[in-house]
């Protein structure tokens, strides 16, 4: 696999991970059980790192997400390919995500879990791209803010490969 430059090594996004991990925790005190919701396919490497540093009770359900578009581009028009297994209704929620770019995804699903009833809703993601940014989109808890490049590794893709880089690189043209 040729190896695409690193924007954030390994040890950079781990020191940042433990810190949201400690952030959550503070916050959530109060929470009866928090439900930690990862984004499939890209959070999934994330969400496993963060939760062990979240130190709460908490349960943890799957969602998958997929977002039309051309290439590199989300549409907008999204689909819920893997939906919770359990109700969310009354509880706290921490939703993961990998990357907030345009904000379309997060819109719907944002939009959509309102209408379940949780007690709150929280958005934890690990990037946010604001350049390509067409909605608001309110993040709780963020790794970094990167520049307008296509990102791969660290559970993120391009056409399903690089997902196992233990480092977030660009993907050069
Ligand atoms: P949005 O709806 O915010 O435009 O898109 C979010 C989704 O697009 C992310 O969850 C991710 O799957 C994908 N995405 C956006 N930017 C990048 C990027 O730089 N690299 C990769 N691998 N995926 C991206």
């Amino acid at each position: 696999m040729k190896k695409p430059p690193a924007l954030l090594s390994t040890d950079v996004i781990q020191a940042r991970v433990a810190e949201l991990g400690a952030a959550i925790t503070r916050d959530h005190q109060d929470s009866d059980e928090l439900v930690v919701v990862p984004i499939l396919k890209g959070s999934f490497l994330f969400a496993a790192d963060l939760i062990r540093h979240i130190d709460l009770d908490l349960s943890v359900e799957f969602l998958g997400l997929r977002s039309y578009g051309a290439g590199t581009e989300s549409s907008g028009v999204v689909q819920i390919t893997y939906d919770l297994t359990q109700p969310i209704t009354g509880r706290d929620v921490l939703v993961v995500e990998d990357i907030v770019d345009t904000g379309l995804s997060m819109r719907y699903l944002m939009e959509n879990l309102a209408t379940r009833q949780p007690r709150s809703v929280k958005l934890c993601s690990l990037l946010h791209k604001p350049a390509r940014s067409r909605v608001k989109i309110a993040i709780d808890y963020l790794g970094f803010t990167i520049e307008d490049r296509f990102v791969v590794g660290y559970g993120l893709d391009y056409a399903e490969k690089y997902r196992n880089l233990p480092y977030i690189g660009v993907l050069e043209a």
